[in-house]
């Protein structure tokens, strides 16, 4: 098992890796809680943020919990489990192979632990259907119609490429993009399949967990209230930090913003909130809730769970409520439930009043 193969589990060479050392899932799920932990990591990462996590440093470890992370996605059995663990995976090694692509040759002792475009098409059976130009490639009509339908703007539209000899052609970054896409097929390929009652049996608690951070999402998307004191003990810390204009990681502010939008704040309501920090940047917290929310993006993102929030050390002030939920929106979606309604004064109209009363 090699790193390279830990980093880009999905390929052939991964999977014939794991069969060389003769492997037995089920031996795995039920000896092995390094693995079913970060198997479990990898698919709850993929629903609240769009990532696979932070890598595990042992090669086994990290290779093994792709076929668990899988079995974890088959057996809950959700279409948006299915569709959000395979971009968070293909986002991943995206991010992953456009680095390695770019790294120069003065590395080239290391370059057997990188992969290479050329690796990548011939992977896909992409190596005839692409061929580099002058700038960027030319890409056979076919294949561009079947990995580029997903992509939003007028950009991917074939009318709008130059087309010549049934090969449209296409930038690196695009090209980066079809590769992704194709990643993402095969890593969509067969899920969710049957898995044998053996190894099921003994992922009953991460199934159940997994399902708990998915509904506890689908509950929350109609919320369109901003009452600070019914906040989770986290948000409620990271919005004082804010305020006071203290200095936020980037995973806090993320998670934040994430959950402000979550919440029905509109850009514009964040980006005022955000103004007193000093860290702010108006253009860049702009970015970041739009990108969020999913308008420069082409995956909205959702507030980080309990589990990714305590990895994170963003869990703070924990309360009896949240030894219930496992996510901050299930905590608001409570709050607020049990609240009277003269307590769910929202803090818009409370600072839309205020302002009005200082202009008259
Ligand atoms: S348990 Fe969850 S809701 Fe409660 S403070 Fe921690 S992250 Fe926030």
């Amino acid at each position: 098992m090699q790193p390279l193969h830990a980093r880009y589990p999905f390929l052939e060479g991964a999977r014939e890796a794991v069969e060389a050392a003769a492997v037995d899932l089920s031996e795995v799920v039920a000896t092995d809680e390094t693995v079913t932990q970060r198997a479990l990591e990898r698919v709850e990462h993929a629903i609240t943020d769009g990532t696979v996590g932070e890598p595990h440093r042992r090669t086994r470890v990290e290779l093994l919990s792709y076929p668990v992370a899988r079995v974890l996605v088959s057996l809950v059995d959700q279409h948006v489990c299915t569709r959000k663990y395979a971009r968070a995976e293909a986002e991943t090694a995206h991010e992953r192979f456009a680095e390695e692509f770019e790294q120069t040759t003065e590395f080239k002792s290391t370059q057997s632990e990188r992969v290479e475009l050329r690796d990548l098409l011939a992977e896909f059976d992409l190596s005839a259907s692409v061929r580099e130009a002058e700038t960027g490639y030319w890409v056979a009509v076919g294949t561009y119609l079947d990995l580029a339908a997903d992509q939003r703007g007028d950009e991917w539209r074939l009318v709008n490429r130059p087309l010549a000899d049934g090969r449209v052609r296409i930038t690196d970054d695009d090209l980066h993009v079809l590769l992704k896409q194709a990643i993402r097929h095969r890593v969509e390929d067969g899920l969710p399949f049957d898995v044998p009652d053996v190894i099921a049996d003994e992922l009953d608690g991460e199934v159940e967990q997994l399902r708990e951070v998915l509904a506890d999402l689908d509950l929350t998307r109609e919320i369109d209230t901003v009452v600070p004191e019914m906040f989770p003990p986290c948000m409620q810390a990271l919005l004082d930090q804010v305020q006071k204009g203290e200095h936020l990681e980037h995973h806090s502010r993320f998670a934040i913003a994430a959950f402000l939008t979550s919440i029905g704040m509109t850009t514009d309501e964040i980006v005022d909130l955000f103004q007193v920090n000093p860290g702010f940047g108006e253009e860049a917290t702009r970015y970041q809730v739009d990108h969020i929310r999913g308008d420069t993006s082409p995956t909205e993102y959702s507030t980080p769970a309990c589990s990714t929030m305590k990895s994170y050390g963003d869990c703070v002030n924990m309360d009896d409520l949240c030894k219930r939920i496992s996510h901050p929106m299930a905590y608001y979606e409570k709050k607020l439930d049990d609240a009277d309604d003269d307590e769910l004064v929202d803090w818009r109209e409370e600072n839309g009043e205020d302002e009005a009363e200082a202009d008259a």
